[in-house]
């Protein structure tokens, strides 16, 4: 069986012991994966602030470090078809989405090289006529990334491209289900040419987590997954005093109004739940629609769900690959089968597919009289719809911001001014207008809530990574006057 390794301080590391990564569209395992141990992770860390300290990092020019951030780009575009394939063995998304993405991911770590260089200090106008005061903007110091097994290599870009840029070193954990993409990734960084110990990459459970994000020399953790693992790594950041960012879960509300493009909003439901197998924290999995539509809407979002392709994930024809564990799969049906006891009612789907892998088809669930039910407020994490219809834009969203988290959202309509006062009104982290799923290295993204807080992508991203350093430069010749008085 394949192998795969750890990444720490530039070389390459067997695991002290070694756990299986299954296959989820067959259910059998397929690679060995090394189970980091706390003491692994301790030598990672330090590897990464010897490298943080280091002449071969601390004394790089910003576009220095951009010039091996673009190297790095150009080595995942080129190799992005064999990370897109092991992306799908191990974690069963679909070849045609993870080879989209990756490729795109490429362009993430651009992004960032051309940013290294662009992150300025200030000079202040500062109120006294003798001193020069400006700010430097530098590195925050060794960045703890933690990222879940969904759209990984791109979870990762947005963590990695702006802490490098900055000047930061980082430590990964990828997550211990499906940690191959995140292992050949870091083959893949030390062809780039960065000095040892900037980039550390290893995978294990909650143990070698918890290690990672209370360690004394962690600066700040970047972490995407669940919001009940943030509350563990928040408890574990007082330790440390580390700072936090959190992309957690989701319950996206989808709106789709009377005047709206219905073939239009009808695609971009189904991309927005049943892409990815609704395995995405931005799943648009709560449908608001106009009451005098919905009997259309749904009957359309049924046809289409049961016509998916659902397959292989390394099949290019495959629409719906099985979800990535097991767990899910039947966190799936559980939620499925307790909503329907609480009044929701069953449109297709419903129940794991009865066939070998993780399968779970398009569901479809009619909230409308059961409005309180399980699944319009659990995230499923997968294929999964609820539906409620509403009769007024402010019923709309009052159910649109009925939820605790506050990620993405989506709103379909023609009428300028409705689009206009429904982005003002829905509280998410992001607004999508006749669109959905999009995303961009340029666009900020995150949310609020139970969805987490700071913003990952966009300018802003790499400036969360550096810290304010206040310099006074005394430009007097004069002896310092009265020393007990403040100057
Ligand atoms: P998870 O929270 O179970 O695990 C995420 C990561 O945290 C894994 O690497 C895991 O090993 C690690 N971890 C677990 N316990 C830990 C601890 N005590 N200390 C430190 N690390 C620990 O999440 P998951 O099931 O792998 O992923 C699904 C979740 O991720 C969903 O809620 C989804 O919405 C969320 N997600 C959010 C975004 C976003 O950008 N907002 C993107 C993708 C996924």
């Amino acid at each position: 069986m394949q192998r795969f390794q750890n990444y720490i301080g530039g070389t390459f590391r067997d695991g002290d012991t070694w756990f299986e990564s299954v296959d989820p569209s067959t259910g059998e395992a397929w690679a060995q994966m090394p189970a980091a141990s706390p003491a692994d992770m301790d030598e990672a860390v330090k590897a990464a602030d010897k490298a943080f300290n280091s002449l071969a990092w601390a004394s790089l020019t910003a576009t220095a470090r951009g010039k091996l951030l673009y190297r790095l780009a150009d080595l995942i575009a080129k190799n992005a078809p064999r990370l897109a394939e092991l992306e799908t063995r191990d974690t069963g998304k679909i070849i045609r989405e993870t080879s989209a993405q990756i490729a795109y991911v490429a362009d993430y770590y651009r992004y960032y090289a051309g940013l290294a260089d662009k992150i300025e200090g200030a000079h202040l106008p500062i109120d006294k006529p003798d001193m020069e005061v400006w700010l430097r903007r530098e590195p925050v110091g060794v960045v703890a990334a933690i990222v879940p097994w969904n759209s990984q290599l791109f979870l990762s870009a947005v963590k990695i491209g702006p802490a490098l840029a900055a000047g930061c070193t980082v430590v990964l954990k990828a997550s211990e289900e499906a940690p191959a993409p995140m292992l050949e990734f870091a083959r893949i960084f030390h062809k780039a040419g960065f000095p040892e110990g900037v980039l550390n990459v290893l995978t294990g459970g909650p143990d070698v987590g918890a290690a990672l994000t209370r360690h004394e020399r962690i600066a700040h953790v970047a972490f995407t997954g669940g919001p009940e693992t943030a509350r563990h790594i928040v408890r574990n950041s007082a330790e440390n005093l580390a700072s936090t960012s959190l992309e957690l879960g989701g319950k996206s509300p989808f709106i789709v109004f009377e005047d709206a493009d219905l073939d239009s909003a009808v695609n971009a439901q189904v991309s927005g739940i049943f892409a990815a197998s609704g395995q995405s924290c931005v799943a648009g999995s709560r449908l608001v629609v106009q009451a005098s539509i919905k009997d259309a809407v749904l009957d359309s979002l049924r046809q289409k769900a049961e016509a998916v392709v659902i397959g292989a994930p390394d099949d290019m024809a495959t629409e719906v690959g099985p979800l990535c564990t097991k767990r899910q799969q039947k966190w799936a049906a559980e939620l499925v089968t307790r909503s329907q006891a609480q009044g929701a009612q069953l449109i297709t789907g419903g129940q794991p597919l009865d066939r070998a892998g993780f399968y779970f088809p398009p569901t479809i669930l009619d909230c409308s009289r059961a409005r309180d039910a399980d699944c319009m407020t659990h995230e499923f994490f997968g294929p999964v719809l609820s539906v409620v219809s509403f009769e007024t834009e402010d019923e709309a969203i009052a159910i649109a911001n009925d939820t605790r988290f506050g990620l993405a959202s989506g709103v379909f309509t023609q009428n300028l001014t409705r689009a206009h006062r429904m982005v003002r009104s829905i509280r998410a982290g992001i607004v999508w207008v006749n669109t959905y799923r999009a995303v961009s290295p340029i666009a900020p993204f995150g949310g609020h809530g139970l969805s987490g807080h700071g913003r990952e992508g966009g300018l802003q991203a790499a400036l969360d990574y550096t810290k304010i350093k206040s310099v006074w430069l005394r430009t007097s010749d004069d002896p310092i006057p009265d020393p007990f008085v403040m100057r």
